[in-house]
């Protein structure tokens, strides 16, 4: 027998078992986020290289290390996204949506990154991202923390924290930047390889190293917050006046900075500690540079996105996750007679039922072997179809998880049960 071809490293199958946790998170992100009013968004899955390169910025990890670029049939350069901003500002320019005008979006889907897998670091992961455009203003950056903390509550999550950052303006960054370079140099002895090699190209990258070693040099570096502008010490100073009103607890933590170069003033990351080394559950802020270098007018825009996998784990280990679904019902079939019968009995079932769901014993075999099946499957209740029934017009109801006497019902009979069964 050939071997068979595995999964690509780092690339998941999504099993049955798994599948409804799946879907119990995305039902609660979908109806969560619509309630705040926010539109769903779907964009492809690749897009032009290009895109990434200006939007991300040449000089990340991302755009350097970790992209699915490959040439297309054509000799176009593509890349699998590497996450969703860049695929919603383009669409959003490309279709008008974003100039002059207020929009809440959001996304969910597939992410690819080539990066070494190990726990919560995945090459194909799933992200949920949000993005808002036309809004100025600290309030809108409350509003997506709100909004994650109310996430975090519906989903029974209670050990996630936020940590805040301010950036400033490009201008006040890239003076900043002048500095912190100035003091890295002064210190150069004491940089490791990665933080020499981005001293040039993305030196607030390294105020993110997690070499311990490091850490005291990095302490000691100079503060952005204290080379702000009053404007942006104001629009910070506001968000926190708004978390604190929204009674949303976080700490400032002046060493966070995003890898990536478009943003501006706020970014924030909700982190746990249950998770390891990949704690971070959903990062994100403001984003204000990021329309004009795709080619758009000023837009302010804000956003999040936050990882699946992750708080699908944490849902995992904080024990929140939703017990596994079971159909109500399990039609057993004993007999060709009872096959012909009972397929058509389950469709009646169906059709005066709705929203029950009804598993039937397909593919046949003795009484005992269907029960147990029927047991398995986790239905509250067997319908046994047998020669008898068949004869008598009638089904045998058992209950497979309360002690319940069995009982033989005709069919208008059977119906008004079951509606009493499943209705509180
Ligand atoms: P990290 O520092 O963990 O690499 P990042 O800064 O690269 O994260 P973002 O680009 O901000 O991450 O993506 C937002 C979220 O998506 C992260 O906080 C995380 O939850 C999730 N995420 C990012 N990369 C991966 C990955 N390779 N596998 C699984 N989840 C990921
Ligand atoms: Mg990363």
């Amino acid at each position: 027998m050939a071997k068979h071809i595995q999964a690509v490293r780092g690339m998941h199958d999504i099993l049955p078992d798994r599948t409804p946790y799946w879907q119990h998170l995305e039902s609660v992100v979908r109806r969560l986020l619509e309630s705040y009013g926010y539109q769903e968004i779907r964009m492809p899955i690749v897009e032009r290289t290009e895109l990434f390169k200006r939007s991300i910025g040449e000089v990340t990890d991302i755009v350097e290390k970790e992209m699915y670029t490959f040439e297309d049939r054509s000799g176009d350069s593509l890349s699998l996204r590497p996450e969703g901003t860049a695929g919603c500002v383009r669409a959003g320019l490309e279709h008008g949506l974003l100039h002059n005008r207020q929009q809440r979006f959001w996304y969910a889907g597939p992410m690819f990154r080539h990066e070494r897998p190990q726990k919560g670091r995945y090459r194909q992961f799933h992200q949920v991202g949000v993005e808002t455009f036309g809004f100025p203003g600290a309030d809108i950056e409350a509003e997506l923390i709100l909004l994650c903390a109310r996430l975090w509550r519906e989903l029974g999550l209670d050990d996630v924290r936020l940590e805040i950052n301010t950036l400033g303006t490009s201008e006040e960054r890239a003076a900043y930047r002048e500095l912190l370079v100035a003091y890295l140099r002064d210190n150069y002895d004491a940089l490791d390889d990665d933080s020499r090699r981005r001293l040039e190209s993305n030196p607030l990258r390294i105020l993110d190293t997690k070499n311990p070693e490091m850490q005291s040099l990095v302490e000691e570096a100079p503060r952005l917050m204290a080379h702000l502008g009053e404007e942006s010490r104001a629009h910070f100073d506001r968000l926190q006046e708004l978390l604190e009103a929204g009674g949303v607890s976080f700490t400032v933590n002046p060493r966070l900075v995003r890898g990536l170069d478009y943003y501006s003033h706020t970014v924030f990351e909700w982190v746990t500690d249950r998770l390891g080394a990949q704690g971070t559950v959903c990062a994100g802020g403001r984003y204000d540079g990021l329309v004009t270098q795709l080619g758009g007018r000023p837009t302010p825009a804000t956003g999040f996105a936050m990882g699946m996998e992750r708080l699908l784990a944490l849902m995992e280990e904080s024990g929140s996750l939703p017990a596994p679904p079971a159909p109500h019902l399990y039609l057993a079939m004993v007999g060709a007679a009872a096959e012909r019968r009972g397929l058509v009995l389950a469709e009646r079932l169906r059709e005066a039922l709705p929203g029950i769901s009804l598993v039937t014993g397909c593919g046949g075999g003795s009484f005992k072997s269907q029960m147990k099946r029927a047991d398995r499957s986790g239905a509250a209740l067997a319908l046994i179809l047998g020669d008898d029934e068949v004869a008598a017009g009638q089904v045998t109801v058992k209950a497979l998880r309360d002690r319940m006497e069995q009982q033989r019902l005709d069919e208008p009979a059977l119906v008004g049960y079951l509606r009493g069964f499943f209705t509180p």
